[in-house]
C-alpha cells in the first residue's frame, strides 16, 4: 500500500535510506546528538498538502537492510516498487561564510528543517564524567564543543533570516553544571534585540525556576524539556547524568512551571520512542498534552558512536501508533500546534505531520478548522514577536 508523507517519514526514521549515486551536498552531524542523516523534503499530498521534512538515517549500520533507495529526485520502496518524490533542500549559501571572528557559519548553527539550531555553552558536562545519555553523540561533535560568541550567533542568525527565511532559532545546551540559564540568557536577549526571530530554549532544569522566568522576561518564545522517558527505571538507566544531577521529577516540574507561565502550546516535552514499552510513551504524551504543552517525539536512532549503537531501531508499526496517538491527544486537549510561521522540524515527526494519520472524524475536522483560524488570528502576534526589539 502507498504510504502518505507522514507514514513515509516514520518508516524512513525507522529504516533509513540508501543512496544511489553521489549526494549534491554532504551530511552534517546535527547538534543534540540525535541526527546525522540526509535532509529531505517530502511533498505534501491531499487532503493536507503539507510538505514533510525528514532527516533520514544514512550511515548507521541498520540502514544496510533498508528497502528505501534515494535516486536523486525520488525514493524507491524496493518492497512495493512505489516511488515517492523527495528533494534535498539546497545548502544555505551562508554555511560557507565566516563570521567576523572567523568561524564558519555552519559551525555556529545548522538548519534542521526550516529552523536554525544552535548549541551554545561548552560541551555537555556528562560526557566528561562518563555519565552521558546512552543514545547521545553530542560529545563526539567537534563543532558543538567550540565556543560561540554572541556576535557569532547574531551574525549567523541574521544571515539565516535574510537568506533562508528562518523565523525560529532554537538554542540548546547540554548539562552546564547549573549555569545553563545564565549561559543562554545573553543569546536570547541579543537574538530578540538585533535579529528579531522567535527563540526557543532547550536546557536541562539545572537552574532555579526564577532563572526560567528571567528567560521568559528576556523574550524566550518556547521551552522544551527533554525528559526522554516516562519509565523512571529506563530514565535512570539510559540517562545516568540527568538522573544523578537533577532527577526525572525536575524535568516534570520545569515543564509545568514554564507552560504555566506561557501561552498554551508554547512549551514541549521531548521524549524518545522505541526504548521503553510503547504504553509508557503513550502515557508521556497524555501527560505532556494535559499541561497544554505539545510532545516532541523522537524516533530512537541507534547512532554510530553512541553507547546504544548496536540496539535495533524501533518498529514502524509501533512508531505509527505513537504518532497517531500524539495527534489524537493534541486534538483532544485542543493544543494549538503549528501556529508559528515556517517551522518545519526534520529530526522528529511533528504533531502537524501526524495530521496525515488522522481518521478524519468530525473531531479531527473541527480541530483542523480551529487550527486554521488560530493560525490566521496569531499572525499579527508573531509578526510583532519577530521584530527586533529594543532593550
Ligand atoms: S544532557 Fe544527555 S542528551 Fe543532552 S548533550 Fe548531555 S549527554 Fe547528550
Amino acid at each position: 500500500m502507498r504510504l502518505n508523507p507522514c507514514e513515509l517519514e516514520i518508516d524512513l526514521f525507522c529504516k533509513g535510506v540508501a543512496i544511489d549515486g553521489d549526494l549534491p551536498r554532504g551530511l552534517l552531524r546535527t547538534r543534540a546528538g540525535l541526527g546525522s542523516g540526509l535532509e529531505l523534503v517530502l511533498p505534501g499530498a491531499p487532503p493536507l498538502k503539507k510538505d514533510v521534512w525528514v532527516n533520514a538515517p544514512v550511515t548507521e549500520p541498520f540502514v544496510r537492510d533498508t528497502p528505501f533507495l534515494f535516486r536523486g529526485q525520488d525514493i524507491l520502496d524496493r518492497r512495493t516498487g512505489e516511488a515517492y518524490a523527495a528533494t534535498i533542500p539546497p545548502e544555505p549559501p551562508w554555511y560557507a561564510r565566516p563570521t567576523s571572528s572567523g568561524k564558519l557559519m555552519r559551525q555556529v548553527g545548522v538548519m534542521q528543517g526550516t529552523y536554525l539550531g544552535i548549541y551554545v555553552g561548552v560541551s555537555c558536562t556528562f560526557w566528561r564524567q562518563g555519565l552521558e545519555c546512552r543514545f547521545c553523540t553530542t560529545g563526539l561533535n567537534e563543532d558543538v564543543q567550540s565556543r560561540k560568541s554572541v556576535e557569532d550567533v547574531v551574525e549567523t542568525a541574521l544571515a539565516a533570516k535574510e537568506e533562508s527565511g528562518v523565523t525560529f532559532v532554537h538554542l540548546n545546551t547540554g548539562y552546564q553544571g547549573g549555569a545553563a540559564a545564565r549561559i543562554v540568557a545573553p543569546f536570547v536577549e541579543a537574538l530578540k534585540r538585533h535579529v528579531g526571530v522567535l527563540v526557543g530554549v532547550q536546557i536541562a532544569p539545572e537552574a532555579p525556576k526564577f532563572e526560567f522566568d528571567a528567560l521568559i522576561d528576556a523574550g524566550a518564545d518556547h521551552f522544551s524539556f527533554c525528559f526522554e522517558y516516562m519509565d523512571p527505571e529506563v530514565f535512570r538507566r539510559l540517562c545516568p547524568g540527568k538522573e544523578q544531577a537533577m532527577g526525572q521529577e525536575a524535568f516534570f516540574r520545569a515543564l509545568e512551571h514554564c507552560q504555566g507561565r506561557m501561552p498554551k502550546g508554547a512549551c514541549s516535552g521531548e521524549i524518545i520512542a522505541g526504548n521503553e514499552p510503547i504504553e509508557r510513551t503513550l502515557e508521556a504524551i497524555d501527560w505532556i498534552t494535559s499541561l497544554g504543552a505539545f510532545p516532541t517525539v523522537c524516533v530512537f536512532r541507534p547512532l554510530a558512536g553512541s553507547a546504544m549503537a548496536d540496539e535495533p531501531p524501533p518498529r514502524y508499526e509501533d512508531m505509527r501508533r505513537v504518532m497517531k496517538h500524539m495527534w489524537e491527544r493534541c486534538r483532544d486537549r485542543s493544543v494549538p500546534i503549528g501556529l508559528a510561521p515556517n517551522i518545519e522540524v526534520s529530526l522528529v515527526c511533528q504533531p502537524t505531520d501526524a495530521a496525515y494519520l488522522a481518521d478524519g472524524t468530525l473531531g479531527d475536522r473541527w480541530y483542523m478548522w480551529k487550527l486554521g483560524l488560530l493560525r490566521r488570528l496569531a499572525r499579527p502576534v508573531f509578526r510583532r514577536r519577530m521584530r527586533p526589539q529594543p532593550a
